[in-house]
């Protein structure tokens, strides 16, 4: 392999081929657009056009795209070529700053949600001059945001840069109240730490169920899981070392900061973390990423699953979202600083934070609610469906003493005086038990652990930045009108403690007796996608999202039935590939092996001998089979009344309740029969093969 700082970046249309490509005057105005969204001139649009294609065609570029994120959750691209025809029988390679800035694709073909009867089919793409272009293929990529006609988002791009413009708008209020008078731009940062399961290609083409829904609806475990520990951090099998090795130098060349890679806790499962970066660009990277990730495997002859739960009984993915908040000035918002004053400044920020949570919990929650993710939250592996907070002993005992006026800490005790003295600095916790929650605050940063492995980071990062600007907006409402700031400023973080201190728990999150408590708390436990859904049209949350115009109330409904809709598609999906297993797969096989066994027993009573070992198989299959038969029939009837409910909302609760009881109720006699079934019948290959099969 080449030298990596060699290639690292050389697909990607980034500061340093702007610089080298463009005239200074054109630079200048993209970088204030880039930094600090100025409006952008067609003539500068125009010249940035044409060094784009100059560029993109010298890496052997014939097509351009707008790269954009619909709410499929995928992303999308419509390739155009650079040709245009000269007069005399030649082509022209040409890229005009229109098509660079503005594309009309067709949108009716992309989840809508109802706006596409109210707005007009046509959508329009806008070029996101903060994200670099980039070359995928033989296609120049140009990241872009996707609207209806009437300026509705159609995307998750749109409101997670309008979410960080709202919180831009609230923290430089906060700052200004500091005298921080130099700061011209507050953005949030995301490092995403992604896991996958690896599986051989040969095997996943033989299952129908990892095909359709890309996790297994069937299978019984094998004899070993995850339960010696030996996989998480292990030595890496040379073929999985292969697949990472490449990879990482396709991500690199796209410039994408992949910077550790390890095994995770079930076998077959691995993780990729690149370094962290703004969060509309991490967004784009971590698409990216999912896409480069399938497609290099593919390459190995394996399948990459980015399903949340590809085998029961074994640990789930999921995405961590570590989410910081800094200033243009280079500083870091969620770290404690070295004066008193930037303590104080910081411990203002931490509240929000915990009121943010706090007050939007339900936001939180079904920001990363999916059919797929369903089956991780509360499964006593990934944070449970409760949200709550980590903070740590250290940090703990700073706000026990702010919210009780008691001395802190440790030889010579004093009372916290904010703005007079100093905090420590806060060591990252490494305990095991921060695992297990949902929202931990490691020393400099929060790491949001909900997200599912297949999610889009937009969603959780779009929430949670609009929800601490709301807590921002309340604190900057109340300190800038008050005569003695220290003291407001004291009165504001101790009050905040006391009132949402509730969201905070630095136990075992996966306890039993934890949700118990949480539920005594108040805190909500939204189990599944359509109990946590709705939640979404409350008024607290509408209010809320559109005073600081992230979403229009128009765009939340539409979201919301999305999203729904999403969920009983998918299950929908899943139950029938179930039954038809069932009936081609999995009955064909059972008779098959009680043939064989009938059979043998003929043969043995020909030649005199008891056949009582096929006998009682015979039976005991026989049994299974005749209940796979019945829940099989059930399933379907079942799948025939959903399909008659046409609202999505009452049709979500039918699948939760009715559809997958029904789903769980084939599986078991299935599984069962599977363990008793000579292999060489079985028509599908087990999950000892899938987990165990990549050296
Ligand atoms: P782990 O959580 O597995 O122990 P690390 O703490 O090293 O791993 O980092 C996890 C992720 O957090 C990485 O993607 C890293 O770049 C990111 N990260 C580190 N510092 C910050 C920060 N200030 N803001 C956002 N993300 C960060
Ligand atoms: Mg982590």
């Amino acid at each position: 392999m080449a030298n990596v700082s060699d290639f690292f970046g050389s697909l990607v249309f980034d500061d340093r081929v702007m610089k080298a490509n463009l005239s200074a005057s054109v630079y200048k105005s993209l970088k204030k657009t880039i930094d600090e969204g100025a409006r952008l001139d067609i003539s500068v649009a125009n010249a940035v056009a044409e060094a784009m294609k100059e560029w993109a065609v010298s890496k052997g570029a014939t097509h351009y795209t707008h790269w954009f994120q619909p709410l499929t959750g995928i992303t999308a691209e419509k390739h155009d070529s650079f040709i245009s025809p000269a007069p005399d029988g030649r082509v022209l390679m040409e890229f005009s700053g229109k098509e660079l800035i503005k594309g009309e694709p067709d949108a009716s073909s992309f989840p809508s949600g109802g706006l596409r009867a109210t707005f007009e089919a046509r959508g329009y793409t806008a070029w996101d001059p903060t994200s670099y272009a980039f070359i995928k293929g033989k296609t120049l990529c140009i990241p872009t945001a996707f609207c209806s006609y009437g300026g509705e988002a159609l995307d998750k791009k749109t409101p997670l840069l309008r979410s960080m413009e709202a919180l831009n708008k609230q923290a430089l209020r906060i700052l200004k109240l500091f005298g921080n008078d130099d700061v011209k731009c507050v953005k949030t940062s995301v490092g995403p730490e992604q896991e996958y399961f690896l599986v051989d290609k040969t095997l996943y083409d033989q299952r129908p169920d990892l095909i359709y829904t890309g996790r297994t609806l069937f299978g019984c475990l094998p004899p070993k899981g995850q339960e010696l520990d030996d996989h998480y951090f292990g030595v890496i099998k040379p073929r999985v070392a292969a697949y990472m090795e490449d990879l990482n130098e396709e991500l690199w060349k796209l410039g994408i900061l992949a910077k550790t890679e390890h095994n995770e806790v079930a076998p077959a499962q691995h993780e990729l973390a690149p370094i962290y970066t703004t969060t509309n660009i991490a967004t784009d990277h971590n698409q990216l990423t999912m896409e480069i990730m399938q497609k290099v495997a593919a390459k190995h002859g394996l399948v990459c699953l980015l399903h949340e739960k590809p085998f029961a009984g074994v640990n789930g993915s999921g995405k961590h979202n570590n989410w910081s908040i800094a200033t243009d000035t280079g500083v870091n918002l969620l770290a404690p600083g070295e004066t008193p004053y930037e303590n104080a400044q910081f411990l203002l920020f931490l509240v929000a934070v915990i009121k943010a949570v706090d007050d939007y919990q339900d936001l939180l929650r079904l920001a990363v609610a999916t059919a797929g993710n369903d089956h991780r939250l509360g499964a006593n592996e990934a944070p449970p469906a409760v949200v709550s907070m980590f903070l740590g002993d250290e940090l703990q005992a700073v706000l026990d003493a702010i919210e009780n006026d008691a001395p802190y800490g440790g030889a010579e005790k004093t009372t916290m005086k904010l703005g007079v003295h100093v905090l420590p600095r806060f060591q990252r916790d490494n305990t095991d038990r921060n695992r297990t929650s949902p929202f931990a605050f490691t020393g400099n940063k929060f790491e949001f652990r909900m997200l599912g492995s297949s999610n889009s980071i937009a969603c959780a990062n779009i929430m949670l930045n609009s929800a601490v600007a709301e807590s921002l907006k309340q604190f900057a409402d109340i300190l800038e009108k008050a005569d003695d700031f220290n003291s407001a400023l004291h009165d504001v973080i101790k009050s905040t403690i006391k009132e949402h201190k509730r969201i905070i728990f630095n136990g075992n999150g996966y306890d039993d007796s934890w949700i118990a408590e949480a539920e005594k708390r108040g805190l909500l436990n939204l189990k599944t996608t359509p109990d946590a859904m709705p939640r979404l049209l409350d008024k607290k949350n509408v209010d809320m999202l559109t005073a600081h115009k992230v979403y229009s109330k128009a765009e939340i409904e539409s979201r919301t039935e999305i999203m729904l809709e999403n969920y009983v598609k998918t299950v929908n999906i899943e139950a029938l590939t179930m039954t038809d297993m069932s009936k081609k797969m999995i009955m064909p096989a059972v008779e098959d092996y009680i043939s064989s066994l009938a059979q043998t027993a003929k043969n043995k009573k020909e030649v005199g001998i008891e056949a009582k070992y096929e006998k009682n198989l015979i039976s005991k299959l026989g049994a299974l089979l005749e209940k796979i038969e019945a829940a099989t029939e059930t399933l379907d009837e079942k799948i025939a009344e959903y399909k008659k409910i046409s609202d999505v909302t009452e049709a979500s609760y039918f699948i939760r309740d009715v559809i997958i009881p029904a789903m769980d109720a084939l599986r078991a006699p299935a599984d069962e029969a599977e363990a008793i079934t000579d292999e060489k019948f079985w028509r599908y290959p087990t999950y000892g093969k899938l987990l165990f099969g990549v050296r």
